[in-house]
């Protein structure tokens, strides 16, 4: 049965709970360092995590440095999200091969999804999850995307510490992770305080040493994570009447500021958590007795991606620039709900040339509402040039 409440557990008592989850058959996703990044890879002992290491973020900025201290998990996130598990940057949907009848036997057995366990998960992936979900886990479900959602263990991480890019608490989805998760972890200094968020969570508990925690150690986290949300975000985002904003202002100069530096890289659509574009070709073999059908990662910044009967529909920068922003801050809204953004900062950390969609946002709306206080109306340019 599920206890609610916070949990005392001894830093030491990391690697038994990675042993108990592979024990479990869970192969273990976690941080670790790979090419100067903190990158999600398959772990198998808590050595491997980045102990002791953070990161230094801003636009088109991401450095690794040293702690002062040992903390296993005192960083934030780095360019790898769940979207790498959930979603495959390439996946194969089905097979056709040639019966020798003059037909063709398909295999459209979705390709078996591995049982993932994935440690150190931040509260804004958990809240692009969520997104996510609505995209391939709702009426039209993507079966290994589901497959892989309905298996997956979570050992979330909040985040005591935001990063110079971070700004989830202006997108309401953290520091703190609030649901989406097994088992979530605060580190402290000493030790963990632990709270479960499902029974499976309780269950995993139970098989490590742990405690109850104390009045300390709760009134602690609480003010590590409203101190984080507060004071220690790097970027943040006023949202208020954002998505009208941006919709009534296509024609804004500021599209054209971003449009001329953006080199339609892709970079910003391939870390986000919650973009889910893709493409879908098929690949036949030298005996044409064999088809496979794949499914890799598009993005809005690719000029083919673009292309409708007849012709490119954003053929400048500039267009596909503001389809994503408002996609991601405005029409997402329209579309489920919910924004496209989580706050997690990845695409303004792993823009080449910087460009921050907090700055590029703020921009257009300080604009638009300083001109509504002086005059009682923006500069409405609803029409969309190519
Ligand atoms: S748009 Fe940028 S900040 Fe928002 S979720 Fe995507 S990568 Fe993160
Ligand atoms: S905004 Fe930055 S990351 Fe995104 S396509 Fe343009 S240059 Fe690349």
């Amino acid at each position: 049965m599920r206890r609610d409440g916070m949990f005392a557990v001894a830093k030491d008592q990391l690697d038994p709970l990675i042993c108990e989850l592979a024990h479990d058959g869970y192969t273990v996703i976690g941080p670790t360092i790979r090419d100067g990044a903190i990158t999600y890879d398959e772990i198998t002992s808590a050595a491997m995590l980045p102990r002791g290491w953070t990161q230094e973020t801003d636009g088109g900025h991401y450095r690794l440095k040293r702690r002062t201290d040992d903390a296993c998990f005192g960083f934030v996130v780095g360019p790898h999200s769940l979207k790498r598990y959930l979603f495959p940057s390439r996946l194969k949907l089905f097979s056709v091969t040639r019966d020798g009848q003059g037909g063709f036997s398909p295999d459209v057995e979705p390709p078996p999804a591995p049982k993932y366990a994935f440690v150190g998960v931040r509260s804004c992936d958990l809240a692009a999850v969520a997104v996510q979900d609505m995209v391939f886990n709702s009426e039209m479900p993507d079966p290994y995307y589901r497959q892989v959602r309905e298996q997956m263990f979570v050992v979330a991480v909040n985040c005591a510490e935001p990063g110079g890019t971070c700004f989830c608490s202006s997108m309401d989805t953290g520091p703190r992770c609030s649901a989406g998760y097994d088992l979530a972890i605060t580190e402290l200094s000493t030790s963990f305080a632990m709270e479960v968020g499902s029974e499976r969570g309780q269950a995993m508990l139970e098989r490590v040493r742990h405690e109850e925690a104390d009045a300390n150690a709760r009134h602690l986290v609480d003010l590590m994570m409203s101190t984080a949300a507060k004071h220690n975000m790097g970027r943040s985002l006023d949202t208020a009447d954002l998505p009208e904003i941006l919709m009534s202002n296509l024609e804004h100069r500021q599209w054209d500021q971003a449009g001329n530096r953006c080199l339609a890289c892709a970079n910003c659509t391939l870390v986000c958590p919650t973009c889910f574009c893709n493409n879908i070709y098929d690949r036949t073999d030298l005996s044409g007795d064999h088809a496979d059908r794949y499914r890799n990662w598009g993005s809005c910044f690719a000029l083919e991606f673009t292309y409708h009967t007849g012709g490119y529909i954003r053929s400048s920068r500039r267009a596909r620039y503001r389809q994503w922003l408002t996609h991601k801050l405005a029409s997402w809204h329209g579309q489920f709900g919910t924004s496209g953004c989580v706050g997690c900062g990845r695409c303004i950390t792993w823009c080449p040339v910087g460009i921050d969609i907090t700055v590029e946002a703020t921009a257009i709306a300080d604009d638009v509402r300083e001109s509504l206080k002086r005059h009682g109306s923006g500069t409405k340019t609803e029409e969309a040039d190519v």
